[in-house]
């Protein structure tokens, strides 16, 4: 067995859930566990998020899984349905859904229904993804009141800047004037929202990235928020290589010695997530942070397939079989993100199936 794992805190996860509560404790929370709870495992989380009050996922398939291995919580289809036996699986099995489109509204409108449904009505306030348009929402929101398939409508939105320095005044105060007096729940904030606009907490909150212990902007660590890495994603170094002075390491010759060095072959490559240009972007200098021994060293040239290199120059002790962190408490997800131009949230949810799964 390759020594690779990605472990799973359900502790870390009922902390992060609890962290939510103590930034909006006026809200109602709804995990956001879609994309296979963002790499962690969809039923691993929706364990250790079991006391939230409902779960976010994109599909049908997600919520079937949910109900399967027995959660009873609202669950909402962050993207609606698409035709009209879905609607009616979804009615079925009491989820909440989205809508966004005239077209899902139309089916809702003529859809036969054994009960009525919970309805998310979003409006889209700039990211100019998913939404009615401001002008369209009111008289959505006027068909849905009085349609006999629904049982009752929360307004949303979901704002494309909450995490950097444009912010969300505009989009905030947009949506306020649009459903001012419409007396409906209202569900705004992602986790950015949460951390850093709390006048937008409404009456619920939908974190994803928060709660799986990594941060939603760029220049705040998750750990200065208080939280806790769910996910340790380990392995062990395979094999040494004593490199001289105008050597290269790897594909490509990406790496050249400067000074005798001590490579160590970790076993983990692109083909189990680990992003192949890691530490060799332009936005960023020298390798990407890894742990060996519990020590901190970097990366060393280019990621291959199954195995990528790290300098053990200063870490003497290191030898096959020596403990590797590719990121969780030493090294965080959001440090290796930022040394491939990316963000922790993908290199979260792009753990590959063939890494080993341990929840504790
Ligand atoms: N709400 C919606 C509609 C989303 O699409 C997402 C994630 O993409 C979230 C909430 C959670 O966002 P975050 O992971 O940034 O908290």
């Amino acid at each position: 067995m390759r020594p690779i794992l990605a472990t799973v805190s359900l502790n870390a996860l009922r902390h992060n859930l609890a962290a939510v509560r103590k930034f909006a404790p006026h809200s109602k929370t709804m995990a956001v566990v879609k994309a296979n709870g963002y790499g962690h495992g969809l039923i691993n989380v929706a364990h250790g998020l079991s006391a939230a009050d409902g779960f976010a996922v994109l599909g049908i398939n997600e919520a079937i899984d949910l109900r399967d291995a027995g959660f009873q919580q609202t669950i909402l289809l962050l993207e609606g349905v698409f035709c009209a036996q879905e609607l009616n699986l979804a009615s079925n099995l009491g989820l909440n859904v989205v809508i966004h489109s005239q077209q899902q509204l139309e089916m809702l409108e003529s859809a036969i229904l054994v009960k009525p449904m919970h309805v998310h009505l979003k409006m889209n306030s700039g990211m100019n993804r998913l939404g009615f348009q401001p002008e369209a929402f009111i008289h959505a929101q006027e068909r849905l009141r009085a349609c006999k398939n629904v049982a009752d409508i929360t307004l949303m939105t979901h704002f494309a800047t909450a995490d950097d320095e444009a912010g969300i005044d505009k989009p905030l105060k947009l949506f306020r004037t649009i459903t001012q007096g419409l007396n409906l729940p209202v569900s705004l904030a992602n986790s950015a929202t949460i951390l850093r606009h709390p006048d937008a907490h409404a009456d619920w909150v939908r974190p994803g990235i928060m709660l799986y212990g990594a941060s939603p902007v760029g220049d705040a660590a998750a750990t200065a928020y208080g939280l806790m890495p769910v996910m340790q994603f380990t392995s062990e170094i395979i094999g040494v290589q004593e490199v001289n002075v105008g050597e290269t390491v790897g594909y490509g010759n990406r790496f050249t010695a400067t000074q005798p060095t001590r490579v160590g072959i970790v076993a983990c490559g692109y083909a189990d997530g680990y992003p192949r240009h890691a530490g060799l972007v332009s936005s960023y200098q020298g390798g990407a942070p890894i742990a060996v021994a519990g020590k901190l060293t970097t990366t060393l040239g280019r990621v291959s397939m199954d195995m990528l290199f790290c300098d053990l120059t200063n870490i003497p002790e290191a030898e096959i079989g020596s403990s590797v962190e590719l990121w969780g408490n030493q090294v965080p997800v959001d440090a290796v993100a930022a040394a491939s131009d990316t963000v922790g949230y993908e290199l979260l949810c792009a753990v590959a199936p063939r890494v080993p799964m341990k929840v504790i």
